[in-house]
């Protein structure tokens, strides 16, 4: 296999009002996130609301610029892509959107929504081309004349698959694409993903706070918690032994189908705290069962502590 996307040191920190005469405050949003993605694989991202995950990949898309880092596409330095370089990236790696009806113009029809890049990027048959995304993605040819009020939830979101996939990305990042879906459609839409990036070979970045789907659709796994990833390696490693404590606790908070099932761990303590004041040290240890002093001075750095795993955490050994 070879390498899609790098991200290094990846940073996304925004400033935001504070006293007038004290310290400037700022969200560490992203914080140094190092990630490597190969080509044709799915890699999920997972973490509470306010990890960082949706942050990270607008920022690998460069929706905003990132504040410092590196990100390289095929092994070619993209950070700081403007203008016509940045329209070119964006015809290789696209998003999906976690809520369809704020993603789309309501005031046009399914046809104009979908063909929309199309026209941005000048193809040729943009009518057919769009004929021909409506069928992959399962929606009827009837509805290129409908508006987004006209077609359900689940609808939608296809024709935000439709739209991303219009001018054949390599890359996707899906972005809680069926959060703000009705439970009922939520499996159709991810079905969907599945056998779309299995014909298309497409490579993917797959956000979400749900271990489940994640695990249903991805290879690997990366775990965030506040702006840093803490755990990366094979989803069926990570599963069957999580190592970082924060992992386990995300883990133990999956509703199992046998209630006597025992869990590793209670869930995540607490609620996740601010990125604008993230607690010192190992930014987990207010909440960590396992925390010793060296976690509330010391930053643990993401370490190789097994085939494959890499964790941040004072208290899992490192590969020897
Ligand atoms: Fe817990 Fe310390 Fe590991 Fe952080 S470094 S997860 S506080 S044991």
């Amino acid at each position: 296999m070879t390498l899609l996307l790098q991200v290094v040191r990846l940073s996304q920190h925004f400033p935001v009002s504070g006293p007038l005469f004290g310290p400037k405050r700022v969200v560490h949003a992203v914080d140094e996130v190092d990630l490597a993605i190969e080509r044709g694989e799915a890699l999920g991202l997972i973490g509470e609301s306010g990890s960082g995950k949706t942050t990270l990949g607008r920022t690998i898309l460069q929706l905003y610029p990132p504040s410092g880092g590196r990100i390289m596409f095929e092994d070619v330095d993209v950070t700081g892509a403007r203008g016509a370089t940045l329209r070119q990236l964006h015809r290789r790696m696209q998003m999906i959107f976690q809520n369809p009806y704020s993603a789309v113009n309501r005031r046009k029809n399914i046809g104009e929504i979908i063909s929309e890049p199309l026209r941005v990027h000048g193809v040729r048959n943009a009518a057919a081309r769009t004929r021909e995304l409506m069928e992959l993605v399962g929606l009827p040819a009837a509805f290129v004349s409908r508006y987004p009020h006209e077609v359900s939830g689940g609808q939608l979101q296809r024709v935000g698959i439709a739209r991303a996939l219009a001018l054949e990305p390599d890359f996707i990042i899906a972005d809680e694409p069926t959060a703000s879906l009705d439970i009922s459609v939520r499996a159709q839409v991810i079905n969907l993903l599945a056998h779309l990036r299995e014909r298309l070979g497409l490579t993917l970045l797959f956000i979400s706070h749900d271990l489940s789907i994640v695990s249903y659709l991805c290879e690997r796994v990366a775990v965030m918690y506040l702006g840093k990833i803490v755990e990366i390696g094979p989803k069926a490693d990570l599963e069957q032994q999580p190592l970082h404590p924060y992992t386990r606790a995300l883990l133990s908070a999956i509703p199992r189908p046998n209630p006597r099932e025992r869990r590793l761990q209670s869930a995540p303590l607490g609620e996740i705290p601010s990125a604008v004041e993230r607690p010192s040290g190992c930014h987990y240890h207010p909440r960590c069962p396992l925390a010793m002093a060296v976690c509330k001075v010391d930053y643990p750095q993401l370490e190789l502590k097994a085939m494959g795993r890499w964790v941040a955490c004072h208290a899992v050994e490192s590969a020897k």
